[in-house]
């Protein structure tokens, strides 16, 4: 397939390089001359602009922060819409809304779009075994699932419904994911200040029904080598909070619990900078109460 990518960041970079790799022929461009440098010696071509990374593509992929980067990218100056031949597709991959997709549809009706964003990582990006959520028209979803494969592990691309619920499914996953991070550094706060053995504690719930995949794998580089996983910055977790606690409002539900997530975020990365680990807010609790939650290395499974 002819495909643009934009967004070479933590996660476009190895999602484009795989695309590249599954022999597509490849475009691609990012407001970073530099983040291109590496896909450039690998067989991608540069494109000057949003608009000429749609130059005879048959689909064109958008991998960008926030709703305002992907409308800077169809919508601005030298913008994606302007360069997309009819009958072409632009799937965009961030985690966002369909704002800026909605007003795309109503402009070019004879473009398909499709939301697809991801879960799984940078780890994931690399090894292309993303997990996918696309939403939007399903014979479309069927048409660039090949190409869908290139970045994502075929059991888990899933269709999810009409457009904006690939955007919904992955800010709710987000949502949830933080809740349990924010819920599980509280606890094990606590625990170990009431004088209870870190490992000990974390081996009782495990084995209990308070046990989450969070706690299992997840907060583990946290408790055995202190990394607050700096490859998804705060400044996006905070945005995608930010997006679903809106949702929520859109849609009439009221939500506590998700409103006092968003801001233990906001605090975190008040204290941490924009660019530090999705993982921080663990480290507000160990910095408060003076407590470092680390394993010794002979506790972890
Ligand atoms: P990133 O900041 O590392 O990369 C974003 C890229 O977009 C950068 O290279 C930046 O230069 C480029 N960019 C920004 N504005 C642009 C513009 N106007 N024109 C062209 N390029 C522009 O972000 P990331 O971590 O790769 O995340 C990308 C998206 O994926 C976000 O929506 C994020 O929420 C989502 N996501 C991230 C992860 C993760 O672990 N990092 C996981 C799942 C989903």
């Amino acid at each position: 397939m002819k495909v643009g990518f934009i967004g070479l960041g933590h996660m476009g970079g190895p999602m484009s390089r795989n695309v590249l790799s599954s022999g597509h022929d490849l475009l691609v461009h990012d407001i970073r001359r530099e983040a291109a440098a590496g896909l450039e010696a690998a067989g991608a071509t540069w494109a000057a602009t949003p608009r000429d990374t749609a130059a005879g593509r048959e689909v064109v992929i958008t991998m960008l922060p926030a709703p305002p980067h992907v409308e800077q990218v169809l919508l601005g100056p030298d913008g994606l819409l302007s360069g997309l031949a009819p009958g072409s597709v632009w799937i965009d991959m961030s985690t966002s809304v369909p704002a800026v997709a909605d007003k795309v549809r109503a402009m070019a009706r004879d473009i398909a779009i499709l939301d697809a964003p991801v879960a799984g990582q940078s780890i994931g990006a690399k090894a292309g075994t993303l997990q996918i959520f696309a939403g939007g028209d399903e014979e479309v979803f069927g048409r660039v699932r090949p190409l869908l494969e290139a970045m994502g592990d075929p059991e888990r691309i899933l269709y999810v419904g009409p457009h904006g619920s690939g955007y919904t499914v992955k800010l709710m996953l987000n949502l949830l994911w933080f809740s349990h991070l924010v819920a599980t550094a509280e606890v094990l706060t606590i625990g170990t200040r009431a004088g209870v053995d870190l490992a000990t504690l974390r081996r009782c719930l495990l084995a209990s029904q308070a046990a989450s995949t969070f706690l299992e794998s997840d907060v583990l580089s946290v408790l055995e080598r202190g990394d607050y996983d700096d490859s998804f910055a705060l400044a996006l977790a905070c945005k995608d909070l930010g997006l679903a606690v809106d949702l929520a409002g859109a849609v009439g539900v009221p939500v506590e619990l998700s409103a006092v997530v968003e801001q233990v975020y906001r605090r975190a990365r008040a204290q941490y900078g924009d660019a530090g680990g999705e993982m921080l807010p663990i480290k507000l609790y160990e910095d408060l109460t003076r407590t470092p939650l680390r394993l010794p290395p002979s506790a972890s499974p």
